[in-house]
């Protein structure tokens, strides 16, 4: 593999999920020969679920790895160099911006495309962990279809928890919402649609305790926080975390205008910062879609934002 020390790029993607690696395929295609340094997480989020069903082109689904894996194969194919690396910092202070790369390399980059996604939240519990993908999952657009018929339980007591419950209702036979207090912080009318629901039965004053199961969730324990009874809830199939997600925008606080979350605000419709020469796509910069499919199309958005702003530098 060529040594790219000190080597300066026109691009460099900042994270490896749907995002980055079509915002690749399409700065590579443009030929800009961007480089793509994949992160801690290299695919992003969907190489820890299982069957994707609902990205187009994939009649019959596809691995969340595998699917990966092919958005990977296709920038390559166009020579975008993708490649195992985390960005530890940044240095914004001049153009071309230099990257400090798993403080073992640095290399410098004309404009920066941040795809860094966001992370779901996880309560951390060891069994939790253990059967990720395994029926404990954060997102029931993805896996909501798996559960038809069964009875999933779902964390939180947000709007996307009152979301999520209320979309599980079209498969499960039975969503039972877990929350920590007496009380939703969602919004009355999510709340209502929710509180509206026969499918949906709530345990206030609760949280998860432990997941059963050894291949595939079969129980929860939840555990009641104001006398601290222990229920088993032995036919439950399916956990939906729904507690939050946190932007993987670190890096660039303090430089890159964010709202109180850490969510990249881009410039309306375009994918341009705050900052000249860096773009945002993808979950840093979405609260609301979160979807592969949308990432994908704001990637596409942030090499055009690239390839015009460079063309406009050439021409200054
Ligand atoms: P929120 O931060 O709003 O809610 C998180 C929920 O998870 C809270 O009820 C919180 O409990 C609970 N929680 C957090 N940590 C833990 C933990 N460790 N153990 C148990 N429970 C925990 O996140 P959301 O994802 O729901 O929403 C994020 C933003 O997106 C919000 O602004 C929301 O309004 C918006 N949104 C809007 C939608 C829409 O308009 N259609 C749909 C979805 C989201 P507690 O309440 O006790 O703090």
């Amino acid at each position: 593999m060529e040594d790219i020390s000190d080597k300066r790029f026109k691009v460099v993607i900042v994270g490896s999920g749907p995002a980055g690696l079509t915002a690749a395929l399409y700065a590579a295609r443009a030929d800009l020969s961007p480089l793509v340094l994949e992160g801690p997480e290299p695919g992003g989020q969907l190489t820890t679920t299982t069957d994707v069903e609902n990205f187009p082109g994939y009649p019959e689904g596809v691995l969340g790895p595998k699917m990966m894996e092919d958005f990977k194969a296709q920038a390559a194919r166009f020579g975008a160099d993708v490649r195992y690396g985390t960005v530890e910092n940044i240095d914004f202070s001049k153009r071309p911006f230099k990257l400090n790369v798993d403080d073992e390399y640095d290399v410098f980059a004309d404009s920066i495309i941040v795809s860094t996604g966001a992370s779901a939240k996880w309560l951390g519990l060891p069994s939790e962990q253990r059967l990720r993908g395994r029926g404990v999952t954060a997102c029931a657009t993805c896996d909501g279809a798996f559960f038809r018929n069964q009875h999933v339980i779902v964390i939180g007591g947000g709007d996307t928890a009152m979301e999520e419950a209320t979309f599980l209702t079209r498969y499960a036979s039975k969503v039972t919402i877990i929350h920590r207090r007496d009380e939703f912080r969602a919004s009355k009318a999510m709340q209502n649609r929710v509180f509206g629901n026969e499918k949906i039965e709530i345990m206030w004053d609760s949280t998860l305790e432990e997941v059963l199961g050894e291949q595939v969730v079969d129980g929860v324990k939840i555990k009641n926080v104001k006398n601290g009874e222990i229920t088993t809830l032995s036919d439950v199939t399916g956990v939906f975390l729904a507690i939050g997600h946190k932007p993987n925008t670190d890096l660039f606080k303090d430089v890159l205008k964010m709202d109180d979350v850490g969510y990249i605000i881009t410039d309306g419709k375009s994918t341009h910062t705050n900052m000249e020469g860096i773009f945002a796509c993808g979950d840093a910069q979405d609260s609301v879609y979160r979807q592969a499919v949308t990432a994908a199309g704001t990637g596409c958005m942030a090499a055009m934002d690239a390839e015009r702003w460079l063309e406009s530098q050439h021409e200054a």
